[in-house]
């Protein structure tokens, strides 16, 4: 069973905009830090800085910048909680051999939809769609199903692999679902290897463990 609490939390939002703006990060292909500015460009001039700079520039931005849209991140909680609910997340659950039970969906100011898979938390960008809404809310269940079956062989991979597998194998199964976000760009010439590793498991699990093998050769 998946059951999912939306909330609104600033310092939520507070610690995101902390972490992204340590430096400009891009990740396969995904310009994160981009995402920060894009919502709240005054952040612009932090990227880098101290940690006490950020964190000034950050509680002075971001509270007005809440006062200011708090009705839109209202009314995105109530549309996301509708939207969430129309996907059946036990079919999910059964494919991926898994259960989440409670989790907790941040409505977020910013686009960067950091997951949390052991504390079972995650954000989603107030502005999405209600398309984009269904596709992020099902893509960090993913994860967070993926995280709870801790394999041997994928905890001994190199944190970007980890990272990179969690993503591609997270993208095959929404794919499989008929949710396909399209993956992370650099990520895609991986596809068809592991759709075809897929295709020949016994089950999930079995799917996991040889595609955490052939993730150690990329
Ligand atoms: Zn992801």
């Amino acid at each position: 069973m998946v059951s999912i609490r939306f909330i609104i939390d600033m310092d939520e939002d507070i610690r995101t905009a902390m972490y992204f703006t340590r430096s400009r990060m891009i990740a396969g292909g995904v310009n994160f830090t981009g995402n920060i500015i894009k919502e709240l460009p005054v952040l612009r001039s932090i990227i880098g800085k101290s940690a006490s700079a950020r964190k000034n520039a950050i509680k002075k931005a971001l509270p007005e910048h809440y006062r200011s849209i708090i009705d839109g991140l209202k009314s995105s909680k109530k549309r996301f909680e509708k939207v969430s609910s129309s996907f059946d997340s036990i079919k999910l659950e059964r494919y991926m051999q898994s259960e989440v039970g409670v989790c907790r969906a941040y409505v977020s100011v910013f686009d960067c939809n950091p997951v949390y898979p052991d504390k079972k938390k995650f954000q989603i960008y107030y502005k999405a769609s209600n398309e984009k809404a269904l596709k992020t809310v099902v893509h960090e269940i993913i994860h967070i199903l993926y995280n709870r079956h801790r394999l041997a062989s994928i905890n001994r991979l190199p944190k970007g692999k980890k990272w990179m597998l969690s993503e591609i194998v997270d993208e095959l199964v929404m794919e499989k679902f008929g949710l396909s976000q399209g993956g992370y760009p650099e990520h895609r010439k991986h596809f068809n290897a592991f759709k075809k590793l897929m295709k020949e498991s016994a089950d999930f699990k079995s799917f996991l463990n040889q595609a955490a093998e052939s993730a150690t050769g990329l």
